[in-house]
């Protein structure tokens, strides 16, 4: 089977593999599709380590084709994902209070083991979540990664139906936190980025209030406008909307970090503790999350946008992301040949 392997050369060679065959408790996916995410890049450029032979992809949708022993949470002709979050140890602190994603032995899927981004994947089967009727595969698969990340974010926000919540970065994340805020969630939606189309996208998705920060005090425009937003999700990856998103929201907000800029952020720590404001950290999303998401994608109210490519564009879907040509997901379709 065709497999994206990353090589010494921080390229991805589409090459012949063979799989072993499955173990207790794994599942072996036919993969119809794959997102390409920008974790992937980091990956394959060798940005979290050496990861020479690894088959990319955790944004992977297939369909059981075989199931190994011990396996009764599929069965075969499901539709499963392959997502980052692959498989905690299932017994820790974390695993055991719904907070799987920080469990400290888990597994990632085209870092840590092989992913979905191939022909075939195995998968620990009560790991991989299944994808309900009605939702299409490629959609699928931009809700295994960016759309249950953003799905946990705003829920970790506590937003309430008829509040405010800042959504800061309105790109592929931030426009799916958007319509989750405002379809699953019923709160208003204030869209602040730096670049006017992604604004202008983000009132299409029926942001109630759009913002440019580099022409605009974002923080000032929104206390004016709505006396501070109830809460405030932050995708962008610079240190500027972090620290605004904190002057951005009224008394007892919270403030979800998901975005990962590299630097720290300042806080005023008398508007913490005066103000009660929560500043908190957001990953990924457990298997739970990813249920939900899913379910809430196949109603219709959220729709990602993706564009179907062939495995063999994959180093081209690398270059464009490197030069920021990429709008929406780029999903490798295994379909295409
Ligand atoms: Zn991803
Ligand atoms: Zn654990």
């Amino acid at each position: 089977m065709k497999a994206a392997v990353v090589n010494s050369h921080h390229h991805v060679d589409v090459v012949d593999k063979k799989l072993r065959p499955l173990e207790h408790g794994e599942a072996l996916l036919s993969m119809e599709c794959c997102g390409v995410c920008h974790t992937d890049l980091h990956v394959k450029n060798g940005d979290f380590g050496d990861k020479t032979g690894v088959i990319l992809g955790h944004e992977g949708i297939g369909v059981v084709k075989e199931i190994g022993p011990g396996v009764s949470s599929l069965k075969v002709g499901d539709r499963a994902s392959v997502a980052w979050f692959f498989e905690g140890c299932g017994h820790c602190e974390y695993c055991t209070s719904g907070n799987e994603t920080l469990c400290r032995n888990v597994k990632n899927a085209g870092y840590t083991v092989d992913g979905g981004m191939a022909e075939e994947c195995i998968v620990v089967a009560d790991y991989a979540v299944k994808v309900p009727d009605g939702l299409d595969s490629a959609a699928a698969s931009s809700v295994t990664c960016a759309g249950v990340t953003t799905y946990k974010a705003v829920k970790v926000s506590e937003i309430k139906p008829g509040q405010w919540i800042a959504i800061y970065g309105l790109g592929g994340l931030g426009n799916l936190a958007l319509q989750y805020a405002k379809n699953v969630f019923n709160a208003k939606v204030i869209a602040v980025d730096v670049n006017d189309k992604q604004l202008a996208f983000a009132k299409e998705m029926g942001a109630d209030l759009v913002i440019n920060s580099r022409t605009e005090d974002a923080a000032k425009f929104i206390q004016e406008k709505t006396g501070g937003a109830h809460a405030a999700v932050v995708t962008a990856v610079a240190k500027a909307a972090f620290n605004s998103a904190v002057d951005a929201v009224r008394a007892g907000a919270r403030v979800v970090a998901v975005g990962l800029p590299p630097e720290s952020m300042s806080l005023d720590i008398p508007r913490l503790v005066l103000d009660g404001i929560q500043v908190v950290g957001s990953l990924v999303g457990t298997r739970k999350d990813l249920t939900e998401a899913f379910q809430f994608a196949a109603e219709g109210k959220v729709v990602p946008k993706v564009t179907r490519r062939p495995i063999e564009d994959i180093n081209t879907i690398f270059e464009e992301m490197e030069q920021g040509k990429i709008q929406g997901r780029m999903v490798i379709d295994f379909g295409q040949k």
